[in-house]
């Protein structure tokens, strides 16, 4: 399991910026040109950085974001235990304006007319090339939702990340804690189960008798099924009962009703004392590329993600708008692609994208041979961490997507306090090359 060491981990976390720095092209000279970027996540704020960053200033930027400040769903699981405030993963656009002068506008992009980026407000912005960057959203209807309005997620960082820890801090000891987790592929593949060590940790220390209930849509656990294993099975042994292959049928948030199939078999839980006694019900809905994808047409119907040439993130339907980030799929529409739905290679998209566009620009091909790299920190309790990396090369051969290169993949070998502090770390250099 264990294929690399710790140490070449930290190397490949930071890979991206290496691999990509090196490409000819990236020398700062003033290329002519207008980019508007919709969304200051991880994929578009990183976007908009580093094309004013590599294209020597001749690059108009405009970065479109609906909220005045971005919350990273990275750590916000620390949220819900108390080891982490909201404000210290809360980011501001300051840098990318005043370091790098990307004209910021905060509003909501509703479509596109031509070359035209269309405001909620009424107002448009002129672009060369669009790229968006907009998140998930979620397909509440699959799972039988009654009122959408009511579930409780938090798997978009904010204010529901605050509404889990107090429900949290809030619930009867005895009671239990429901988490469903959506068929794959979702927004960060180890999260659901990260999420769910460390409420079971946390339920140990502070609600004697009280459980959480995992009801996965997949056939087992999705990512470092090993470590996952391990941690339901003994460090959170009779804390954490864990249901994969189970199909959610309905839902009924506010009375904190969930009815489900399991082996064939019907269930409901409810927080009567003889179903399930739910006291919080958080569900993960089925999950779609953000509704903007879909407004501008770059979801073929029936698919649910926004197919790409993984060469440039250009839509595979939409010539001129690229898509990073989690809306995006290499190129099995459906699948995702090779690469997870994860913060870290939205940042790795996100620099192949704006090299491909200055390319462009300048007269040039796409580089032929981008890599993206992608790590992720597991917590599994709240003083130990367990961490997952891979690196990713395209593959012309291999219906031409990004494939994970077989020597650069590996997990930790067990869950360590070295582990949990080096996660800020990675963290904090994360957020640094995104925001600041
Ligand atoms: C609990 C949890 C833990 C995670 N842990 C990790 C981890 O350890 N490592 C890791 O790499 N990843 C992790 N992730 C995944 C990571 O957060 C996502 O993959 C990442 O945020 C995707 O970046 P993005 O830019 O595609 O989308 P987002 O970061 O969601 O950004 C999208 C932005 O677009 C804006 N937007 C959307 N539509 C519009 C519109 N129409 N107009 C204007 N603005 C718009 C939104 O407001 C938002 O700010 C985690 C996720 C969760 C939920």
């Amino acid at each position: 399991m264990n294929s690399i060491s710790r140490r070449h981990f930290l190397k490949l976390a930071g890979a991206t910026t290496a691999l990509i720095a090196a490409s000819p092209t990236l020398k700062a000279q003033a290329l002519p040109g207008r980019v508007v970027v919709v969304g200051g996540g991880f994929g578009g704020a990183t976007a908009a950085k580093y094309l004013r960053h590599w294209g020597g200033g001749g690059i108009a930027v405009t970065l479109v974001e609906m909220n005045p400040n971005h919350v990273s769903c990275i750590l916000s699981n620390l949220v819900l235990n108390n080891s982490l405030s909201l404000p210290k993963i809360t980011f501001n656009y300051e840098a990318l304006k005043s370091k790098y002068g990307v004209t910021v506008v905060q509003g909501q992009a509703v479509g596109v007319s031509g070359k035209q980026l269309l405001l909620g407000s009424g107002s448009s912005l002129p672009f060369d090339r669009l790229i968006v960057a907009p998140g998930i959203d979620f397909d509440f209807q699959a799972i039988g939702v009654r009122d959408p309005a009511n579930v409780l997620h938090a798997w978009k960082a904010g204010p529901q990340t605050l509404q889990l820890r107090d429900q949290l801090r809030n619930m009867t000891a005895g009671n239990s804690f429901v988490l469903t987790i959506p068929p794959a592929p979702y927004r960060c593949p180890p999260g659901p189960y990260e999420r769910a060590c460390l409420v079971a940790d946390y339920l140990k220390k502070n609600k004697p008798g009280s459980k959480i209930i995992v009801l996965d849509a997949n056939p087992g656990i999705v990512a470092e099924k090993e470590t996952f294993t391990k941690a339901f099975t003994q460090t959170h042994l009779g804390v954490v009962e864990y249901h994969p292959g189970v199909v959610v049928t309905a839902v009924n948030a506010l009375a904190k009703t969930i009815t489900y199939t399991e082996n064939g078999l019907s269930r409901t839980l409810t927080p009567a004392a003889n179903q399930g006694k739910v006291g919080i019900l958080n569900v993960l809905p089925p999950q779609t590329a953000g509704r903007l994808a879909f407004n501008l047409g770059l979801v073929p119907a029936g698919q649910k993600w926004a197919p790409v040439n993984a060469l440039t993130y250009e839509s595979a339907v939409v010539p001129g708008i690229h898509v990073i980030g989690d809306a995006q799929s290499t190129p099995k529409p459906n699948t995702g692609s090779g690469q997870p739905k994860s913060g870290h290679i939205a940042n790795a998209e996100a620099k192949v994208c704006a090299d491909a566009i200055l390319r462009a620009f300048a007269g040039e091909g796409p580089d032929p041979a981008p890599m993206t790299n992608s790590s992720c920190y597991s917590p599994i309790t709240a003083s130990t961490a367990s961490w997952l990396t891979a690196t990713f090369a395209y593959d012309a051969s291999n219906n031409a997507t990004m494939v994970a290169v077989p020597a650069s993949a590996g997990e930790a070998s067990a869950p360590t306090s070295d582990n949990y502090e080096e996660m800020f770390d990675w963290a904090a250099n994360l957020f640094a090359d995104t925001f600041a």
